[in-house]
């Protein structure tokens, strides 16, 4: 029968853990739910990159759910681009890909939405002839479709007559967030983001526009209370959102229903799966062959044994991290660590396995997409990319990436690089095979301080 993986693409941060980190959680339970073969996540910011993750899967049919809020920019121009998908169905190397709808277009945001609002309104008593609401999306000037989602809620609030105003705003559009403060004169007003994560815009720069502290609600902006609710995408219902919109795709009966997903249903914390299953595969035979072969493998600074993977400067009296979220926690978010190949990885902490398959799981948590490149190098199959390769498939801020002059390039190596296990193999191209640790194509990391060593010579 068909394998299935599902991805879920996300923007991700070099600033914020939550970017990324609400992605994450959504794939641990999913995972957990076992509702496929193959789950994992990919990013802009973050690793595994767009336009890498397709390889890090075995599965003949690919379902990729965008886990923004809208249509816009990175939907429509990036991802596509970046994963060579055609549109809503691509035929590609031996695989058939299907690209989702947003999360943001499913009805039951409609529904979030509407609690975040009632729920402010019955907290606090407020009343309907001095209550406004503003839904705030991200918006771009690059792309028409971006304030569509967002535009489309407000309308449902306004229609539900819940309060007196509702408006629209925008954190890099028009109308602008403090516009809000003209649009709308009531004394109450209920600011709802409309974002997934509470990421840096949600806890930095939406509330700067508004004039309010994070945290603090209600807030007084000249004389006017604002309550600032969390946003959209923290409530576990996503999850099943992100499964309904799997299944329309029509690969359902391939997807394992193995908890029964219920839309709009109690959720359920019910665990089907070993939290270390429906991993991404490629390579992970290689890497149990070898761990076969070998009492013990390292692979950057992590040590792995088919009972135990670990730091290499660990102590002996670590305690051990039972799930894949406890172990992303600890190895990335305090401090957070943009880039999960620096060689600064956490030290205090071990993992006990029951089986190499496990072993495998592991090393993906912490290193995602080290393990599909080191087992294609191993078995001859690694391939780079070049920066002009990249360059020309750009669409955006990196277009002229491979233009840039070789003693910026060979700065950011530096400078980048230089603290990575890995090692910049697309510089090399096909010196590849020297590489222990190989990486394919520059991470998003290197793609910015690149950038803005570039910007700074002009
Ligand atoms: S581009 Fe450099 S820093 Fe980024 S993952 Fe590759 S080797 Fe590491």
């Amino acid at each position: 029968m068909s394998k299935v993986a599902l991805i879920l693409a996300g923007h991700g941060s070099h600033i914020s853990t939550n970017t990324a980190g609400v992605v994450w959680g959504y794939v641990d339970r999913l995972r957990a739910w076992g509702v496929a073969d193959e789950i994992t996540a990919c990013f802009w910011k973050e690793v595994p990159a767009f336009s890498h993750v397709l390889d890090t899967v075995v599965a003949d049919t690919v379902v990729i759910v965008p886990v923004f809020t809208a249509q816009g920019y990175f939907t429509q121009t990036v991802i596509p681009t970046e994963m060579g998908l055609d549109g809503a169905v691509t035929h590609k190397n031996g695989k058939t890909i299907y690209f989702t709808p947003t999360i943001g277009e499913h009805p039951y945001l409609e529904t979030i939405v509407q609690e975040r609002v009632t729920d402010t309104v019955t907290t606090y008593d407020l009343h309907h002839d001095d209550t406004a609401v503003a839904v705030i999306g991200h918006g771009t000037r690059r792309n028409s479709r971006s304030q569509d989602a967002t535009r489309h809620q407000a309308n449902l609030i306004r229609e539900q007559q819940l309060v007196s105003e509702v408006v629209d705003v925008y954190l890099d559009d028009d109308p602008d967030i403090p516009s809000l403060y003209q649009s709308t004169h009531a004394k109450h007003v209920i600011a709802v983001p409309f974002f997934l994560a509470e990421g840096s815009h949600v806890t930095i720069d939406v509330p700067e526009a508004l004039g309010i502290s994070y945290g603090d609600v209600p807030s007084e902006v000249n004389g006017r209370n604002v309550y600032y609710t969390p946003p959209v995408g923290t409530d576990d219902a996503m999850c099943r959102v992100i499964l309904e919109l799997a299944r329309d795709t029509g690969v359902f009966p391939n997807i394992k229903n193995t908890v029964g997903v219920e839309l709009r249903s109690t959720p359920t914390n019910t665990i089907q799966n070993n939290v270390w299953d429906a991993f991404p595969k490629a390579g992970r035979d290689t890497f149990i062959q070898a761990l076969q072969n070998k009492e013990a493998l390292t692979f950057g600074q992590v040590m792995v044994t088919d009972t135990k993977v670990w730091h290499t400067n660990a102590s002996s009296d670590t305690t051990t991290q039972p799930s894949p979220e406890a172990l992303r926690g600890f190895v990335r978010e305090n401090p957070f660590r943009p880039l999960p190949f620096s060689d600064d990885l956490p030290e205090e902490w071990h993992v006990d396995v029951v089986s190499a398959e496990e072993a495998y799981a592991v090393v993906e948590t912490i290193y995602p997409t080290l393990i599909t490149d080191w087992a294609n190098q191993k078995n001859n199959s690694f391939m780079t990319e070049s920066l002009e390769e990249i360059g020309t498939r750009q669409t955006g801020m990196f277009e002229d990436i491979h233009v840039l002059d070789e003693v910026v390039i060979q700065s950011a190596v530096e400078s980048v690089c230089g603290r990575c296990i890995r090692q910049p193999s697309w510089l090399t191209g096909h010196d590849s095979d020297i590489a222990k640790l190989p990486c394919k194509t520059p991470c998003n990391v290197w793609l910015s301080t690149a950038k803005k060593m570039g910007d700074n010579t002009k």
